[in-house]
């Protein structure tokens, strides 16, 4: 398509901003003006290990088998409601703008980082049977994409379907999934450097049992980038 014939489609039909569902144009990831100057972006001091602003971290009570976590958002408001409707209303179109956040956070993290492979935390099959995709996928092969650290999508697998995490407590979520991965049977990490690619990081449990699995079976470091973290402090208290 010629760039005068997107420009005048773009203006006959404005996109929907993937956060709000107000007005926007194209080249502008899905996102109004509003949106952009207001969205809950993770900033100031980080947590190396979290990935939260250090003023949100709780992390350091927690045993957390991964490396390092990162993401652009903290998950409310307009990116939660985005991302609900990536995994939960087939709005996949949402996975590349998305993505492109992602990627910014992971130039700033770990530009330095070399990277073996990609690879992002699997669905149970008969959960990928129902949605009919998994947008942790979807996520990962956009970076993957981008980056050109190949994606390697047969690492690891779940094993059992675990209750929804939404609603239960930190510690019930570390038990939820105590288990319920594993990596395919025969396959050596050994010195392996990962990026592991999740939609959400909430407790870090589900990252973490994954990243245990990962370095059983031998990988020398696992980093996580997520869309989005959940700011876990209650507030009103430090
Ligand atoms: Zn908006
Ligand atoms: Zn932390």
């Amino acid at each position: 398509m010629s760039d005068l014939i997107k420009t005048i489609k773009s203006v006959v039909w404005p996109r929907r901003c993937m956060f709000c569902d107000g007005e926007t144009f194209e080249n502008t990831l899905f996102t109004c003006d509003r949106c952009r100057d207001s969205l809950p972006y993770v900033n100031g001091k980080i947590c190396s290990k979290c990935g939260r602003a250090r003023s949100e971290c709780t992390c350091s009570s927690t045993t957390l088998y991964y490396d390092k976590a990162a993401a652009p958002f903290y998950f409310e408001g307009g990116v939660k409601k985005c991302i609900h409707a990536l995994k939960f209303k087939g709005k996949t179109q949402f996975a590349e703008p998305l993505s492109e956040y992602m990627l910014r956070t992971f130039r700033e993290q770990y530009g330095d980082e070399a990277f073996d492979f990609i690879t992002c935390v699997p669905l149970h099959p008969e959960d990928l049977k129902l949605r009919g995709y998994n947008q942790s996928r979807l996520l990962a092969e956009y970076i993957s994409q981008k980056t050109e650290i190949p994606f390697n999508d047969g690492i690891l697998n779940k094993i059992y379907r675990t209750e929804k995490q939404s609603g239960t407590s930190p510690i019930e979520r570390f038990g939820n999934v105590l288990g319920a991965f594993e990596v395919t049977k025969g396959i050596d990490l050994s010195g392996m450097s990962i990026l592991l690619i999740d939609d959400i990081e909430t407790t870090g449990s589900t990252l973490s049992e994954c990243g245990k699995m990962l370095f059983l079976a031998g990988a020398d470091k696992v980093c996580c980038l997520s869309a989005a973290v959940t700011k876990l402090k209650k507030k009103g208290r430090s």
